[in-house]
């Protein structure tokens, strides 16, 4: 766990940090990441999303590997190879964003990384720095698919039958069937079932397969 040095901070709270690249907290960590993210780095990398989380992820897509040293896969020597499409969590650091169930938003300041050369002051504001940071299109789709499964969870509970698997074997079928990460497979089920044509941006994308995933919700048994 990073040390937090103030919590329940919101947008207006004073904050700015200007990292200076020396590529120290890039390791030992789990960088998680959400279907958009994984969208992002497969198109960074000219790859489908089935084969970027076959390659570059572990746990079903959830999480970034890294290599044997513990370090990201997508550090080279010159910093990020994939920065204008960097997950959320490496855009915000040493910020962190909570979202909970009823939408309230609140960011923890972390302890930077020991030798952490980047410097943070107390001005500016953290909504200033998320803009620098072109965290906006990732907060969205974080928030679409945090919603997805907090509704995927309720409708789940409220399935009216004995037969039913629990919520969490549910979550972790769609999950094992690659549909809840994997953006292109789901997409290419979706669209073929209904003779549609698979959209080209990743936004486009982001939106149908929040679609499809609500409407197999809806749709089991
Ligand atoms: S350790 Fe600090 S200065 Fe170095 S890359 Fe990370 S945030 Fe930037
Ligand atoms: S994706 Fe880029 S910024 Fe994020 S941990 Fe990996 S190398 Fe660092």
């Amino acid at each position: 766990m990073i040390p937090v040095l103030r919590t329940k901070l919101d947008r207006q709270t004073p904050f700015s940090f200007s990292c200076k690249q020396c590529l120290q907290c890039c390791n030992a960590k789990k960088i998680q990441v959400n279907p958009y993210e994984i969208a992002r780095l497969a198109r960074n990398l000219g790859i489908s999303t089935t084969a970027f989380i076959a390659r570059y992820t572990v746990e079903n897509g959830s999480f970034l590997q890294t290599t044997h040293n513990k370090t990201c896969l997508f550090l080279g020597d010159g910093g990020c190879l994939v920065h204008a499409d960097r997950p959320l969590v490496c855009r915000l650091y040493p910020l962190a964003r909570h979202v909970n169930h009823k939408g309230d938003e609140w960011f923890s300041e972390l302890q930077p990384e020991t030798g952490c050369r980047g410097i943070l002051k107390r001005s500016g504001s953290i909504e200033n720095y998320l803009e620098e940071q072109g965290a906006t299109p990732y907060m969205l789709a974080a928030n679409s698919y945090l919603n997805l499964l907090w509704e995927m969870m309720t409708i789940l509970e409220n399935t009216d039958n004995d037969d039913k698997e629990s919520p969490d074997e549910e979550m972790n079928t769609l999950l094992e069937n690659g549909q809840l990460m994997d953006m292109d497979a789901a997409l290419n089920i979706y669209c073929q079932e209904r003779e549609l044509p698979v959209p080209h941006s990743v936004e486009e994308k982001m939106q149908m397969h929040l679609d499809a995933l609500y409407l197999w919700t809806k749709e089991k048994p």
